[in-house]
């Protein structure tokens, strides 16, 4: 099944014309990138831009026999990446955004895996930079992250990558876009190398469990995801997370549980540009297993 006209540019709208999903199907979405696709060459201005329609993300989709309080497990099998990325700098913008004088584009090649920045190769990291379900309240523009998911720049959400995400309303209204062939954790300059892409995933619902904010598995580590507009809150909120899931899967007090995550556990940055900051606490597998609550 594919999903590839209907856009939305903020989480939770055009809930009446989602389309439904079945579970355990693979479902195709082919994203834009965050420039909606207008950037199309280094000379483009970048004051030209129509802010007002930037990181669409495609869909939504209603899963079928997905309840509010649910948790909308996604797999995300493949990211196929279209050939050439575009990058760019703004006055304002970004961790360096005081000392930017004036905006500038720059397109990056992929080929064979690897992204071109000029003459430096750097290794495609396929990624999808937002995702989400509609949210409790209003909808909430797709460049903000949150517990729904939405813009989290998080570079773990690749192929390969099981996420976890809250369900608020039934059917869930799943959408994602902003792919990245690349990015850097922090995502300094607020892009990373956006490019339109492919998207397989698959949808499966579990019920019986719930959770505040997304999570997310790889093959070597379970994440804790939390934004806020404050970083130190999002610290907080991830690694408190975290803590919940020790104490539980693996039977520890909160002292023990921290001190393991001190021990062994890595926050990480997911991006520290967007309206509210992403960060996330890893833990390896091998110390735990599962990112979710046992039953
Ligand atoms: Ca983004
Ligand atoms: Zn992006």
């Amino acid at each position: 099944m594919i999903i590839k006209d209907q856009i939305i540019y903020a989480m939770g709208e055009n809930r009446e014309s989602a389309v439904r999903v079945p579970q355990n199907q693979i479902i195709t979405f082919h994203t834009r990138d965050c420039f909606n696709n207008q950037v199309t060459s280094e000379e483009y201005v970048m004051d030209s831009l129509d802010w007002d329609h930037i990181n669409p993300a495609t869909g939504p989709v209603y899963v079928e026999g997905a309840k509010a309080g649910d948790v909308l497990k996604v797999e995300i099998l493949e990211i196929e990446l279209e050939e050439e990325g575009t990058m760019c700098c703004l006055p304002g913008d970004g961790v360096l955004g005081p000392d930017v004088q004036q905006s500038s584009v720059k397109k990056v090649p992929v080929r064979d895996g690897v992204c071109l920045f000029d003459g430096i190769q750097i290794p495609a990291n396929p990624m999808i930079g937002v995702i989400g379900v509609a949210p409790a309240g209003d909808p909430v523009p797709c460049g903000t992250p949150g517990s729904h998911g939405g813009n989290m720049d998080n570079t773990k959400v690749a192929a390969g990558s099981i996420l976890y995400l809250p369900v608020f309303h039934d059917g869930a209204y799943f959408a994602c876009g902003d792919v990245h062939a690349c990015m850097g954790d922090g995502e300094i300059m607020v892009s990373g190398v956006e490019i339109g892409a492919k998207v397989k995933v698959r949808f499966e619902v579990i019920r019986g469990i719930s959770i505040e904010d997304p999570r997310l598995e790889d093959k070597a580590c379970i994440y804790t995801i939390a934004s806020d507009k404050d970083l130190e809150k999002a610290v907080y909120k991830a690694t408190k997370a975290m803590c919940g899931v020790l104490e539980k899967n693996l039977n520890y007090s909160l002292n023990e549980a921290g001190m393991l995550m001190s021990a062994c556990g890595n926050l990480q940055f997911c991006q520290v540009v967007d309206p509210e900051r992403t960060v996330r606490m890893a833990i390896p597998k091998a110390v735990c297993g599962c990112v979710l609550p046992r039953k």
